[in-house]
């Protein structure tokens, strides 16, 4: 299918690996130049110059940390007029609802909430004037369906959420969408290091914690950087025009709901 996006230019936050390079590899699969931002410039040069070599698109690199006000005014200094943005960075710590203190909610909000309404505010009036944009957060599952541990993601990941609902729908007049997509586990150095946590505190192997959690999923494993990439092109298409303010999850069927 062709996707209707040659030639656009897109802004992948957090893309150098796992989720935000899966979505950079399908967009430039379909012809999207592209800026790419992670803080660590070394692999953020391996993965654009590997985009370049496939896809032949223009690659431009923004190292930055994308939750500091001046790593965001770095990265929208280089991008520019963007029609395409993808919304990305790391995921908070897990732990014990006791243990967290304001200072930790806030770093959280930060990153993952406040980060990509800086980040809408700043291009979605361009994307309004010239009538066309998309908008893609990458947020996670536990907006659906809380992980427990992962508190601090829950609550901010619910706030951007609902940002997304009411300013969707605001800026779908002038041919702008927003949505939002939620993974369930995919195989990435995140679910690496959450694996890896597990299999410190409960004593047991690495590959039984994977093969526990790959158990819990009807799929039965976890998803790819790849499939998530694709399903994020996609939204990002011509095709998507009429999908408004959704979240749409990746799971492999993981949580248990009707609709
Ligand atoms: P990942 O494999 O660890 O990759 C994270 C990417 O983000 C790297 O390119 C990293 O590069 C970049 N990054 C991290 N913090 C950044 C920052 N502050 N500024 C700019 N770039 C930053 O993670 P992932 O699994 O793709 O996860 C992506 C998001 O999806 C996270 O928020 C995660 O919590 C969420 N999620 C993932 C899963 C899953 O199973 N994988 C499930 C639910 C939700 P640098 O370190 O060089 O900056």
């Amino acid at each position: 299918m062709d996707l209707g996006i040659r030639g656009r230019r897109a802004l992948v936050c957090a893309g150098s690996k796992g989720l935000g390079r899966g979505s950079a590899e399908a967009l430039a699969a379909a012809g999207v130049n592209l800026v790419l931002n992670a803080r660590g410039a070394g692999a953020l040069a391996e993965t654009a110059a590997a985009i370049r070599a496939a896809h032949g698109v223009e690659v431009t690199e923004a190292a930055a940390d994308i939750t500091t006000e001046a790593g965001r005014a770095a990265v929208l200094g280089v991008a520019g007029a963007v029609d395409i943005l993808v919304t990305n960075a790391g995921g908070p710590p897990p732990g014990l609802w006791r243990d967290w203190a304001r200072d930790d909610f806030l770093r959280a909000l930060d990153a993952n909430m406040l980060t990509p309404i800086a980040l809408m505010t700043a291009l979605l009036p361009g994307m309004t004037d010239r009538g066309w944009g998309r908008v893609v957060n990458i947020t996670s599952q536990s907006v659906k369906a809380p992980i427990a541990e992962l508190g601090l993601s829950n609550a901010a990941r619910s706030g951007l959420t609902g940002y997304v609902a009411g300013t969707a729908r605001q800026v779908a007049p002038f041919g702008v969408t927003i949505n939002n997509l939620l993974p369930g586990i995919h195989a990435t150095d995140r679910a690496d290091a959450l694996d890896r946590g597990a299999a410190r505190v409960q004593g047991v192997s690495l590959e039984a914690v994977r093969a526990a959690r790959a158990a819990t999923i009807p799929a039965r494993r976890y998803g790819t950087a790849a499939e998530f990439g694709a399903m994020c092109a996609f939204l990002c298409s011509i095709h998507a025009g009429f999908i408004v303010g959704q979240n749409i999850l990746l799971d492999g069927g993981a949580i248990n709901a009707t609709f």
